[in-house]
């Protein structure tokens, strides 16, 4: 159903992807169907390679998703059974997801009432002498306090991870997230701002044999054939999507640029009505990944909700359940600390649109759907 204003605002656009260079890129795709090298193919390292540059990373490794980038990451650091690790509270599943699939135990820390980041000033009193990382979470496209976190890992005896899968570009203190910790873990999903045309993810690693192991365990644990050293798996990064990512690459910087400027033209139209935002930090920490408004009730924030669904506008929570709430990933360890401000932010935010080709128009309507929430419910009015 379209609003009044009549079109509707989507919350992704894949032709806008490609800026009219899918024709060059369906070339090479056919030439490689036709060629074969579907696993490991020469461009799964070219790409690795070209990441490696554009993060200024030592090494970058191809895997299958994000969530896999997580999970080898901790394998390789030797996480598992009996280990706790550290995580934000309001993060996506996949983060404590990977966190348990090794066995090991997701401890939260909540996120920041400002920013929407993990709350540093909790993070030495969430440490135990069973804790062996932290996974810091770049939320929304925000690049965390990087340097801080890996002091503070530092004086914990802890290794320092990071789950980058939201903000590929950003910058903590002026160096790209994911290049000074341990592992820096990325997902290329669809909805990412880097995104491949289906499951895809890299990490990011300084330490070559870090590297080494994990080229080792996304393929069977196999230096070579019918050889396999160490136990592994099956996470490889197809040679297809790395074609596609080869070809999206490049253009990374203008699109992260312009969900920027989207988000400034949100931030300054929306400024008179009773929301909060994300703080932005510096110039280049945020890469706008979602764009979170947040109203002051959870009644209010359905509303609003309702309202641009119905005014055609694809809005949506992320994420509605704090992950110490989700049954798969609750335990006595993950209630240990309370995490308020998560729960808060579950109840009162939602994200408007974003993407680089979000046009003025889209921009237009949007702004006019939740202003005309508001208007509305001042005039004592339900909304329709
Ligand atoms: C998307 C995402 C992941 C998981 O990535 P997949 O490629 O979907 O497995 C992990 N962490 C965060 C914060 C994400 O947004």
């Amino acid at each position: 159903m379209g609003g009044s204003g009549g079109f509707r605002v989507p919350k992704y656009r894949y032709p806008a992807q490609f800026e009219g260079g899918e024709r060059e890129l369906l070339s090479r795709i056919e030439e490689l169907l036709l060629r074969g090298g579907y696993v490991l193919g020469q461009e799964v390292a070219e790409f690795e390679g070209r990441l490696a540059g554009y993060l200024g990373a030592a090494h970058t490794v191809g895997v299958n998703s994000g969530t896999d980038a997580l999970i080898l990451a901790l394998d390789a650091l030797g996480i598992g059974p009996g280990d706790e690790v550290v995580t934000v509270a309001n993060s996506f599943h996949a983060t404590a997801q990977a966190i348990a699939r090794r066995g090991a135990t997701p401890v939260y820390v909540d996120c920041r009432d400002d920013d929407f980041l993990m709350d540093l000033d909790q993070l030495p009193a969430a440490v135990t002498e069973r804790t062996r990382a932290v996974i810091l979470v770049h939320m929304f496209g925000k690049a965390a306090d990087v340097p801080r976190a890996r002091r503070l890992a530092h004086d914990a005896g802890v290794t320092l991870i990071e789950d980058c899968a939201q903000a590929i570009g950003a910058r903590s203190h002026g160096v790209r997230v994911g290049t000074a910790s341990a592992a820096g873990c990325w997902s290329f999903a669809p909805s990412k701002n880097l995104a491949a045309a289906g499951d895809a993810g890299a990490i990011s690693v300084q330490d070559g044999e870090l590297a080494e192991r994990l080229r080792l365990l996304r393929h069977f644990g196999q230096p070579h054939q019918n050889r396999h050293e160490i136990l592994g798996y099956n996470s490889r990064l197809d040679t297809l999507q790395a074609l596609v990512l080869l070809h999206k690459l490049d253009r990374l910087d203008a699109w992260n640029a312009r969900r920027a400027e989207a988000a400034a033209t949100y931030r300054e139209r929306l400024a008179g009505l009773p929301l909060r935002f994300q703080h932005p930090g510096e110039e280049g920490e945020h890469v706008y990944h979602l764009f979170q408004v947040r109203t002051r009730s959870e009644q209010e924030r359905d509303g609003l909700l309702e309202h641009l669904i119905a005014s055609g506008i694809d809005a949506v929570v992320r994420y509605p359940v704090p992950l110490p709430h989700q049954p798969a990933l609750a335990s006595p360890a993950a209630q240990r600390h309370p995490c308020p401000v998560a729960q808060e932010l579950s109840r009162q935010t939602l994200c408007l649109p974003i993407r680089p080709d979000l046009d003025a128009r889209e921009i237009g309507q949007v702004c006019d759907a939740v202003t005309g929430y508001f208007t509305s419910m001042a005039g004592g009015g339900r909304s329709r």
